[in-house]
């Protein structure tokens, strides 16, 4: 067994460590045996219990709410082995992480909860001593009872999704008659002018009256008089349409109204922020509608939270920039992609089997995911050399395979039940693991200096 040197921590009477167990991380424990047990060197198996009672000896390993800093993060692992390599850059950045992030759809199509979610994080930071602080975000929220589920192990941010309740055809009711409050009138925010027309404004009731009343429902029920030490980010960023500037400013002015504090709104913007890849769309416009979107961020008092922030590079400028450098970005796909680059330069043979498989399940995935991929312009991987695998991951469409088929190539069964790619591949990325913590730090890190992050 060795021991991680980052990892000792002194308790009255003890010395706490992880080491490395071949397989495995464990939990060492020496002298007085805080985590049951009699006095002496005991050894634990990383679980939920042993991670539980790690976060009240050493709060630094439990998440608490980020969002209130000017610059924040998230950092989705759904492998549960991204941590070091991300506390490796974040290290060196002035901004807070929330190494905790999945959404119910990550859960669902990794097989995993939320327990382990939490769990990896805070054994990474241990681990890595990072003691800065970090976030547990439940992320895109639909129902009371994953929010109750996310509460219950001490998530520090909850992300409302309100999709299910945005109409785009305008055909929701709002329970407010707020026609007084903004018919006929001009808001300034900067210098930028917001008014409704009449007709625009029935539509924008129609299309996020109902979801406001969701929200708020859902407010008063959870967190409510603080009753949960917990940021609350509204996400209207999974709909058809871009969020105009106008909308943006409606719906953050009746959560303001109704007493609703939100930390983040995240907007969908326009061009396109599709998974894994770099923005597509018109850079100046986006750059132009960032403005206006971030100072009515500044006027309501929450952050922009931009989602589906993996490789976005070419407009990490303009938010670093319009924003003043306070923002929330989310990534987590990209974390996976770098993972299987690794598979694609090492394990050539195994990651010819992956991408068949992925080809093979693409339709399916699909169903989850919205992306334009182009399956057919892949390039045939029968013709590749085994050095020619790793450019792949520089090509759009093989990323857009490979990223939305995460869950279906780790959840693949063989005839005989057992899984067909996900202990190979753990074990695989465990013996790799120092490369793939650099190609973390080297790929988190572009993004953090696009945006233009000041360092630690
Ligand atoms: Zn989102």
């Amino acid at each position: 067994m060795t021991k991680y040197q980052l990892s000792v921590h002194e308790l009255e009477g003890a010395t706490v460590y992880m080491a490395d167990a071949g397989d495995r991380d464990v939990l060492v424990c020496e002298g007085k045996n805080y985590f049951g047990g009699e006095d002496g060197v005991n050894t634990f198996e990383l679980t939920h219990e042993v991670a539980n009672k790690l976060r009240e000896l050493f709060p630094f390993t439990a998440p608490k709410p980020v969002l209130g800093y000017e610059r924040s993060i998230g950092l989705g692992d759904r492998l549960g082995i991204a941590g070091p390599g991300h506390i490796r850059v974040i290290k060196k950045y002035d901004i807070m992480p929330v190494f905790a992030q999945q959404s119910i759809r990550e859960l669902d199509l990794t097989g995993r909860t939320y327990e382990d979610v939490l769990d990896s994080a805070t054994f990474a930071v241990f681990r890595e001593n990072f003691t800065r602080g970090f976030g547990a975000d439940g992320d895109h929220l639909k129902k009371a009872e994953d929010i109750e589920y996310a509460l219950s192990l001490g998530f520090s941010m909850l992300t409302l999704d309100l999709s299910e309740h945005i109409h785009g055809d305008a055909s929701g009711v709002y329970s407010q008659n707020v026609d007084d409050l903004y018919l006929g009138k001009v808001f300034e925010v900067e210098g930028h002018k917001i008014h409704f027309t009449e007709e625009e404004f029935r539509r924008v009731l129609g299309v996020y009256g109902e979801a406001l009343d969701f929200a708020l429902e859902l407010y008063e029920r959870f967190l409510k008089g603080g009753k949960y030490n917990c940021d609350v980010e509204i996400s209207i960023d999974e709909t058809d349409t871009p969020t105009k500037p106008s909308e943006h400013y409606f719906v953050a002015s009746e959560l303001k109204r109704r007493g609703m504090k939100v930390a983040t709104i995240a907007p969908r913007f326009i061009g396109e922020f599709q998974k894994g890849i770099d923005y597509i769309g018109d850079p100046a416009k986006f750059d132009e509608e960032m403005q206006v979107h971030a100072a009515i961020a500044r006027h309501f008092g929450h952050k922009v939270s931009v989602h589906s922030g993996s490789d976005k590079l070419s407009v990490f400028p303009s938010v670093g920039k319009r924003t003043n450098q306070k923002y929330h970005v989310k990534t987590a796909g990209t974390n996976w992609l770098e993972a299987m680059r690794i598979v694609a330069m090492r394990a050539p043979g195994m990651y010819r089997e992956i991408h068949a498989f992925a080809l093979a399940n693409f339709d399916e995935a699909r169903k989850y995911y919205h992306v334009t991929t182009d399956i057919n312009a892949i390039p045939d991987i029968s013709k590749l050399t085994d050095a020619e695998l790793p450019a792949l991951f520089d090509d759009n469409n093989a990323r857009q395979l490979i990223h939305i088929t995460y869950g279906l190539i780790l959840q693949a069964r063989d005839k005989s039940g057992a899984d067909r790619f996900k202990t190979r591949l753990y074990k695989f990325w465990r013996e790799h693991s120092e490369e793939y913590a650099q190609a973390l730090d080297r790929h988190i890190g572009k993004h953090l200096e696009m945006l233009g992050c000041p360092k630690a």
